[in-house]
């Protein structure tokens, strides 16, 4: 668990942008999300096995406005739907976040609100959020792409499955063999 809490830390660390001092204007900046991210930000449940990706975020910055626009181009490595083996799912996203510095919490939903004591924003759940909301809902590897052993035993499993549960007959065959 502290090993999991430290590099929990260390990956905010890496994702963090400071805003406390910045002047007004624009700032670049530029994270790579690896395989670690996925693996100590995601956790198991997750449909992320891993990725690579590069992430360019332009920050803006207007008295107590931040604009955070997003280029995120890369890969999630997931499962494919049909064959479950590993699939690559290439991804080329450009999402922007508006922020505003503000003491009180804003009730706007297109607002993310960060204290005016704080002295940086930690970018990592952002950059989480906006992969997960662009993974496509079904991942299967193109035609003929897929693990042929796994589909032919995929249907094995699924034609034993429908006998046992559609024929009767089935089990008297089997009762009789038994005996
Ligand atoms: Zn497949």
């Amino acid at each position: 668990m502290h090993h999991f809490n430290f590099l929990f830390v260390r990956i905010k660390k890496d994702f963090v942008v400071p805003f406390k001092g910045l002047a007004d204007g624009e700032h670049q900046f530029t994270f790579e999300v690896s395989k670690l991210f996925f693996e100590e930000y995601c956790g198991e449940d997750s449909d992320f096995k891993s990725g690579n990706f590069n992430v360019d975020v332009l920050l803006t910055k207007k008295y107590n406005i931040i604009t955070l626009q997003f280029d995120i181009k890369g890969k999630v490595v997931s499962e494919c739907d049909r064959c479950l083996d590993d699939i690559d799912v290439l991804l080329d996203i450009q999402e922007t976040l508006y922020a505003k510095i503000s003491n009180t919490e804003i009730e706007e939903d297109d607002f993310i609100t960060i204290s005016s004591d704080d002295n940086d924003i930690d970018v990592s759940q952002y950059i989480y959020e906006i992969i997960s909301i662009y993974m496509p809902l079904r991942k299967v590897h193109e035609e003929g792409m897929c693990n042929k052993e796994m589909i032919t035993k995929l249907e094995e499993l699924l034609i034993e499955e429908e006998t046992e549960i559609t024929d009767p007959r089935w089990d008297k065959l089997k009762d009789l063999l038994n005996n």
